[in-house]
C-alpha cells in the first residue's frame, strides 16, 4: 500500500467531510469504514427487503451550505429533494396534523377534543425533564 498522509476512521458524515477538505489540500488521505457503506446515521439502505429507507437522518437539516460549495457536491450528484408535506403526525384517534412549508406555509389543525375526553391521555414531558416531585 502507498503511503498516505491522513487516515480517517469512519466514512460518516463527519470523516467523509473532513476527507474532502484534506484531499483539497492536497493531502493523501485514506478513509476506513467498518461497514460495506459509506455515510455513516446518513444514509439510505435496504433495511427489508424491496425497502429502501433512511436508517437514521432523514432530513438534511446539518449539513452546511458552505460545505456543499466547498467540496463542489452537486457536481459529484448532490442533489436535494424538498420533502413536502414537511410533517404529518397521526393520532390513535384518527385524527392527524400536518404542516405544510412550502406551498402555503401553514398548519391543519384538526379540531379538539371536548376536554372531558377520556380518549386524550394528558400530555406527560420526557420523563428526563420531570422534576422530582412527579
Ligand atoms: C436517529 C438519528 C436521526 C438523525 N436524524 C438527522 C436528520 O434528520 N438530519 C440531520 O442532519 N442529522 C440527523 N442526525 C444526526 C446525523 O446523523 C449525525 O450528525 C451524523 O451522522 C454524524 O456523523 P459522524 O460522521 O460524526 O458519525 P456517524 O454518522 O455515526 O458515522 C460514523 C461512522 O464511523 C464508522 N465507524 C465507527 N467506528 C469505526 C471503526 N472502529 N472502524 C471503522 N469505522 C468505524 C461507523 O460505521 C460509521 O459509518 C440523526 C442522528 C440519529 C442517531
Amino acid at each position: 500500500m502507498n503511503a498516505v498522509d491522513v487516515v480517517v476512521i469512519g466514512a460518516g458524515h463527519n470523516g467523509l467531510v473532513t476527507a474532502g477538505y484534506l484531499a483539497r489540500a492536497g493531502l493523501k488521505v485514506l478513509v476506513l469504514e467498518r461497514r460495506d457503506v459509506v455515510g455513516g446515521a446518513c444514509v439510505t439502505e435496504e433495511r427489508f427487503p424491496g425497502y429502501r429507507i433512511s436508517s437514521a437522518a432523514y432530513l438534511n437539516s446539518l449539513l452546511q451550505q458552505r460545505v456543499i460549495q466547498d467540496l463542489e457536491m452537486e457536481r459529484f450528484g448532490y442533489m436535494v429533494y424538498p420533502k413536502e408535506p414537511a410533517y404529518f403526525q397521526p393520532f390513535p384517534d384518527g385524527r392527524h396534523l400536518i404542516f405544510y412549508t412550502f406551498e402555503s406555509p401553514r398548519c391543519d389543525v384538526p379540531p379538539a377534543l371536548p376536554a372531558s375526553s377520556e380518549s386524550e391521555p394528558e400530555p406527560r414531558a420526557p420523563e428526563s425533564q420531570r422534576g422530582d416531585h412527579e
